[in-house]
């Protein structure tokens, strides 16, 4: 039994509108949590005032008002909480993060220089026994790039005027995931210490997810599978910062066109157009793998995709192909 309320939310960063990709996300969060008759939270996440733009912020809140996606309590904008997260970096987490100065150029140099050793190991090795079959390296042999070397771990330098990297845990962590079934990965080998605010103070955002998620009470995940190489890492960070952590996650599978290509605001996908909201919820539905609702106001379809909701469509699935209207 579950004793407390479900909490499920959606996180857009306002680097764009919504398009096709992000809306699913919405609908398919917003229609699960409230079948488990639970509160669906907004969150906008703009800590990366370079990228981030408050017109599309507006423009999201619309949308989503258009299409009767009603978030539950206010809207959190995270470019208003840093100093939250200051806070959260300053105290408990500040036993797990050290001061950096290692410049993107030093490692670089660095892991080009280990790169150009190992191949030159395995021209020795081959050469030493007699091998000549032009054996490619082997690619497990290859620096993980991801994992900082940890050359300012012992520097104790200041963490005001050097960015700041978390120590992330070097071992597998497992959560069984709603839709993508088991999962496992070890954060130290795939983000190794990662930045955990950058010099000029900008938070990193799954640091930033991770400590809203936990102070928000967020029960429920469901986001795109872009996010689940993070997953891990924001495990890791919500128990070291001695918050809640999440019973359930989901990963989407992301939405293809008919080109196969994944639809991202980097490869420009069309932002929504909700002057029709009705068809444009029936053929989210549809890419969702969900039951045909009947055509009506988005908050009547919108009632009935959450009383017919189900993620056995979706399991499984990396990607999604957009059917043809
Ligand atoms: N803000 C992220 C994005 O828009 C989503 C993060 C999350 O759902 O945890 O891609």
């Amino acid at each position: 039994i579950e004793l407390t309320q479900p909490i499920g939310r959606f996180a857009p960063s306002p680097t764009g509108e919504l398009h096709l990709g992000s809306l699913t996300t919405a609908l398919a969060s917003f229609c699960h949590i409230k079948s488990l008759g639970g509160k669906w939270l907004l969150r906008i996440e703009d800590t990366d005032t370079e990228r981030c733009d408050r017109q599309f912020t507006e423009q999201i809140l619309i949308d989503l008002e258009a299409l009767g996606l009603n978030w539950d309590d206010d809207v959190i904008f995270q470019s208003e909480r840093i100093d939250i997260y200051n806070d959260y970096v300053c105290s408990v987490l500040s036993p797990l993060t050290y001061g950096c100065q290692c410049s993107r150029k030093r490692l670089e140099h660095y892991w080009t220089q280990q790169e150009q050793q190992i191949a030159l190991n395995d021209v020795k090795l081959s050469t030493d026994l007699s091998i000549n079959d032009n054996r490619k390296v082997d690619s497990d042999l290859q620096p993980n790039r991801q994992r900082y070397p940890r050359f300012c771990i012992e520097k104790d330098l200041s963490p005001i005027q050097h960015k700041l990297r978390i120590q992330l845990p070097d071992y597998c962590i497992g959560f069984n995931d709603g839709i993508q079934g088991i999962q496992w990965d070890n954060p130290q080998q795939t983000l190794g210490d990662m930045v955990a605010r950058r010099q000029d103070g900008m938070i990193n955002y799954i640091l930033a997810a991770s400590l809203d998620d936990g102070l928000q009470q967020v029960t429920h995940i469901m986001r795109g599978l872009d996010i689940l190489p993070m997953t891990t890492a924001q495990i890791s960070i919500m128990q070291a910062a001695r918050l809640p952590t999440i019973s359930h996650w989901y990963h989407l599978p992301l939405i293809c066109n008919s080109d196969g290509q994944k639809l991202s605001k980097q490869n420009l996908a069309q932002p929504i157009d909700t002057r029709y909201p009705s068809e444009l919820l029936a053929y989210a539905l549809k890419l969702l793998g969900q039951l045909p609702v009947e055509h009506d106001s988005p908050e009547r379809m919108l009632n009935q995709a959450i009383a017919q909701w189900d993620n056995t469509p979706l399991q499984g699935r990396q990607s999604l192909n957009m059917p043809a209207i």
